[in-house]
C-alpha cells in the first residue's frame, strides 16, 4: 500500500502541472492510481489488483518488472549510463546485431531511437532522402506519431491539432473489411472470421481488390506521379485492431514501388511476436518491407525505438550526421537485448498464439450471444471488439455507452483500451505473459459487464 501524496492532491497536480491527456484528464471517468506492477498484474495506491489487458497501451510486452529484466537493468545501471554512439560501448553491438538477427534480409541497418515518433519521423526523412520524392500515403485511421511531422502521418482527428503538418501526407482508404463498404467472412487472417458474407470466392478477395481500387485512385488524384513511402501498421492499433484483406498489402507494395517509393511497416505496436503467427506482423502478409520502425514492445516499456533498414537506403542516408543523444543508449540497449532473450526463453510469441487464440475464439460467441458485439478481430494479442448499435446498421455504440460498460469492466478488476475513429473499438494487447486463467476471469467480466448494460438499457 502506498502512503505518500493523497489522491485528491495528485488530481490537483495532474490538472495544473501535468500534460492534460486528450480533452479529458485521465482515462477512466473514476481514475486508476496505479502505483506497481507484476508480470500481467498492477496494483493501485490501495492495494487493490488489476488484471492488465492494455500493457500501458501495448507497450509491456513479457510482463510489468520482469525478474530477469530488472536484473539486466540493474547491473548495467551499475555499469554505466551514458555515453552517446560516439564511442564504441559493448551493449550498443551487442544490440544491434542480435536485432538485425530477428530481421530477414536486407533490412539489416539499426538506427536506435527513444519514441516511436521519433522512428517514424526518421523514416520519413530518410525515405524522402532515398527516393528524392516527397509524397507519403497513409491509411486513414492510422496513427504514426504525434510529433508534428508524424501528425501528418496519424490520421485520426482527436491526434491532429490545426497546423501545417500534413505537407506531403495524403490518406488512403483504410481496407476494413468490416466497416468498409467491401470484405467479410474470409477476408481476413485471423482465428475468427467476420460473420458479414461478402462476394470472395476460392481465395480470390473481391475485397482486396476494391480497396487497391481506392488506392490507385489515390494515386490518380492525390499525389505526384512519384511518392516516396506508404506507410501500414501490419494491423492497426489505434484505430482498433483493423487488419487487411489478404493480398492487399502484397498489391500495394508493387503500386508503391512503381511511383518510386519505399514500404515501411510500422511495427510499433504488431512487432516482437503480439500477432502470435509470426514475430512482425508484416510476415503475416507475406510481404518484405524496405524500412521497419519499432517502439513500446521493444523495451517491454524501457524509452527505446528503433527504424531498421536496408544498406542501399542507408548509403543514402549517410551524406550527413544523424546525431541523436539516447538513442541507443547503454541501458536502453541492455534492456532491450533481455527482451529478447525472455521472449525466447518464455515462448511468448507461443503464448500470444495460443493464449489470444482462445480469447478470439471465446470473444467471437460473446458476438453471437450480444446485439451490441459486432466484430472480434486481430491475432495473437492484438485484439479489437467492435461495439455497435446494433449488427445490422453497424453504427458505432455511443461513447456513453462504451465509458459504463469501460468502467464496469475496470472496478470488476481488468483494465482494457479503447480505440477506433469513434471510440467504438475495445482493444486488448495485455503483456503477453497471460494466461488461459486470466482469460476466463476477463471473459466472466466482460460478459457480465455487456448482460448489465444490456439490462439497464
Ligand atoms: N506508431 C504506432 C503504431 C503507435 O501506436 C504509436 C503510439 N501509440 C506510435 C507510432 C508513436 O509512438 P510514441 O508514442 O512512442 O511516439
Amino acid at each position: 500500500e502506498y502512503k505518500g501524496m493523497s489522491k485528491e492532491r495528485m488530481m490537483e497536480i495532474r490538472r495544473q502541472n501535468c500534460n492534460p491527456m486528450t480533452m479529458k484528464v485521465t482515462y477512466y471517468k473514476k481514475p486508476v492510481f496505479i502505483h506497481q506492477g507484476y508480470m500481467q498484474w498492477l496494483w493501485d495506491v490501495d492495494g487493490r489488483r488489476y488484471l492488465d489487458l492494455f500493457a500501458g497501451v501495448a507497450t509491456v510486452s513479457v510482463g510489468h518488472c520482469h525478474p530477469r529484466l530488472t536484473a539486466t537493468l540493474e547491473q548495467q545501471l551499475k555499469r554505466l549510463w551514458h555515453t552517446t554512439n560516439i564511442y564504441v560501448h559493448p551493449p550498443l553491438h551487442e544490440y544491434c546485431e542480435k536485432l538485425a538477427s530477428y530481421l530477414p534480409d536486407p533490412l539489416k541497418v539499426i538506427y536506435l531511437t527513444n519514441s516511436g515518433s521519433e522512428a517514424n519521423d526518421l523514416a520519413m526523412l530518410m525515405a524522402r532522402l532515398h527516393t528524392g520524392n516527397f509524397d507519403i500515403i497513409t491509411f486513414r485511421g492510422s496513427y504514426h506519431g504525434g510529433s508534428q511531422q508524424t501528425m501528418g502521418l496519424t490520421s485520426n482527428s482527436s491526434y491532429k491539432y490545426p497546423i501545417a503538418t500534413s505537407s506531403g501526407c495524403t490518406h488512403t482508404m483504410c481496407p476494413d473489411v468490416y466497416r468498409g463498404p467491401w470484405g467479410g467472412s474470409h477476408c481476413r487472417d485471423s482465428p475468427v472470421q467476420s460473420t458479414r458474407k461478402c462476394g470472395c470466392s476460392q481465395g480470390h478477395c473481391m475485397a482486396s481488390e476494391q480497396y487497391i481500387g481506392q488506392l490507385k485512385e489515390t494515386f490518380a488524384t492525390s499525389v505526384p506521379s512519384r511518392i516516396a513511402a506508404f506507410f501500414a501498421e501490419p494491423i492497426q492499433g489505434m484505430g482498433g485492431a483493423v487488419q487487411y484483406p489478404k493480398n492487399y498489402l502484397k498489391e500495394a507494395y508493387k503500386l508503391v514501388r512503381e511511383r518510386g517509393g519505399i514500404c515501411i511497416a510500422d511495427e510499433v505496436q504488431t512487432g516482437f511476436g503480439r500477432t502470435g503467427t509470426h514475430f512482425w506482423g508484416f510476415q503475416g502478409y507475406g510481404v518484405m518491407p524496405d524500412m521497419v520502425t519499432m517502439a513500446k514492445g521493444i523495451g517491454n516499456g524501457f524509452p527505446i525505438g528503433a527504424v531498421v533498414t536496408t544498406p542501399e537506403i542507408a548509403a543514402s542516408f549517410a551524406k550527413a550526421s544523424h546525431f541523436n543523444t539516447f538513442g541507443g543508449s547503454p541501458v536502453a540497449c541492455a534492456v532491450a537485448s533481455s527482451v529478447l532473450d525472455v521472449i525466447r526463453e518464455d515462448g511468448t510469441q507461443q503464448n500470444a498464439l495460443h493464449v489470444g487464440t482462445y480469447l478470439m475464439t471465446e470473444l467471437a460467441k460473446l458476438r453471437d450471444k450480444y446485439e451490441i458485439i459486432g466484430d472480434v478481430r486481430g491475432k495473437g494479442l492484438q485484439i479489437g471488439v467492435e461495439m455497435v448499435k446494433d449488427k445490422v446498421s453497424r453504427d458505432p455504440l455511443s461513447p456513453e455507452a462504451m465509458t459504463e460498460i469501460f468502467e464496469d469492466v475496470k472496478d470488476m478488476g481488468v483494465l482494457i483500451g479503447k480505440g477506433g475513429l469513434y471510440g467504438q473499438t475495445f482493444r486488448i494487447q495485455p503483456p503477453m505473459c497471460i494466461t488461459k486463467e486470466d482469460v476466463d476471469f476477463f471473459l466472466a467480466v466482460f460478459n457480465k459487464a455487456i448482460h448489465s448494460y444490456m439490462e439497464r438499457k
